[in-house]
């Protein structure tokens, strides 16, 4: 398929590197770096991203869920991976492969010990979550002592680490909410140390916290998003690069007259002559349909060629009617971070979203 699909995702190794080092360097050396690699490490390309990171150095890898860890271990990354949000009913999966697993209920915390009592494994490293805030995953600050009950006086497992995610560190205005955030978590931390009498790591920052809470750091960070160069604003986002380029071809050219239509369900009716593109990308890979009707538009020959009509499943068709172009021309959907903010704002979502959102059957090319 590699070689014959011409909508490529491009994936530049060097912004990778230009952006993990330029978060190192907010860090004091001390702060271990966790790179997060979940979702296809954001829709770019898992393995190579870790296989890159690992390269540079990273401490850790996280992904959401077992199976994303397991295509790791089997592509031979052999740095530590925390899984994120494992199930109970698949924790013993994590075990042949050395996941280590957020355990952030009693639920998945007993399942887990019985899974590797079972095995005969001892010390097993794994990794605790609390809920202060998001209420998402995590146990509940009322829940510490009896998570210590459970962990003293066993051998099954470690404690390699505790943490917990913050609701809102991108939004300044909640500077006091996330202030509670991070003292909640420092309460948990200091008396699972006191009563424990070990030093787990402790780690709370995602990307915009690392930006924004540099007291915050701890232990470790979880930088996900900053990798693939999205800051938290135009400011902290200009000092990264850019890692992924899709781009496409144009299929065809269509000379449309006026009162012809473009599409399906003649969404588009022309008013006067039209240059149309064909592209070979459509909602299946990604392209919302919002964009749709002039939302969203391609670049070629650096100009913004905008869809006329419906979003179809596997094509687009964009307006050239001013731009010199011709069959079999590249086309950019996004090139740079402000082209994906851009199309992101467009189509109603976020940054996030538009790159985790570029479907597999795309190649991911490393370049
Ligand atoms: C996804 C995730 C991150 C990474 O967040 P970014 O904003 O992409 O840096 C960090 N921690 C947890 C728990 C996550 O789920």
């Amino acid at each position: 398929m590699n070689k014959t699909h011409v909508t490529l995702l491009e994936i530049d190794s060097k912004a990778v590197i230009h952006n993990f080092n330029y978060f190192k360097s907010k860090l004091i050396p001390a702060t271990k770096f966790l790179g997060v690699v979940k979702a296809f490490a954001y829709g770019n390309e898992a393995v190579a991203i870790a296989e890159i990171l690992e390269n540079e150095g990273v401490d850790y890898l996280a992904v959401a869920f077992i199976d994303e860890g397991i295509a790791l271990r089997e592509a031979g990354i052999t740095k530590p991976i925390l899984i994120l949000h494992p199930q109970k009913e698949t924790l013993h999966h994590l075990l042949p492969y050395q996941l280590e697993p957020n355990l952030y209920s009693f639920r998945v915390l007993h399942q887990f010990m019985d899974e590797v009592k079972k095995a005969n494994l001892q010390h097993y490293p794994i990794h605790i979550k609390f809920n202060t805030g998001l209420n998402r995953l995590g146990f509940k600050s009322t829940d510490v002592d009896e998570v210590i009950s459970i962990l003293k006086d066993q051998q099954e497992v470690y404690l390699t680490s505790i943490f917990s995610h913050l609701v809102a560190s991108e939004d300044l205005n909640e500077r006091a909410f996330t202030q509670n955030q991070i003292d909640a978590f420092n309460e948990i931390s200091k008396k699972i140390t006191d009563k424990l009498q070990i030093n787990p790591i402790r780690h709370l920052t995602n990307t915009s916290g690392v930006i924004n809470y540099p007291d915050a750091h701890l232990d470790m960070v979880r930088v996900g998003i900053g990798l693939y160069g999205f800051g938290n604003d135009a400011a902290e986002t200009s000092k990264l690069k850019n890692v992924g380029t899709l781009k496409s071809t144009i299929s065809q050219i269509h000379t449309i007259n006026p009162g012809e239509s473009i599409g399906y369900n003649r969404a588009f009716i022309s008013s006067e002559m039209v240059k149309s593109a064909t592209i070979p990308i459509g909602h299946a890979d990604g392209i919302h349909r919002n964009l749709g009707n002039k939302v969203g538009y391609v670049t070629i020959n650096n100009q913004q060629a905008f869809i006329l009509g419906n979003v179809c499943m596997d094509m687009i068709m964009v307006d050239v009617t001013h731009i010199n172009c011709k069959e079999g021309d590249e086309v950019f959907i996004f090139k740079n971070q402000e082209n994906v903010e851009d199309l992101a704002t467009r189509s109603g979502t976020i940054s996030y979203e538009m790159i985790t959102g570029i479907s597999q059957r795309i190649p991911r090319v490393l370049k």
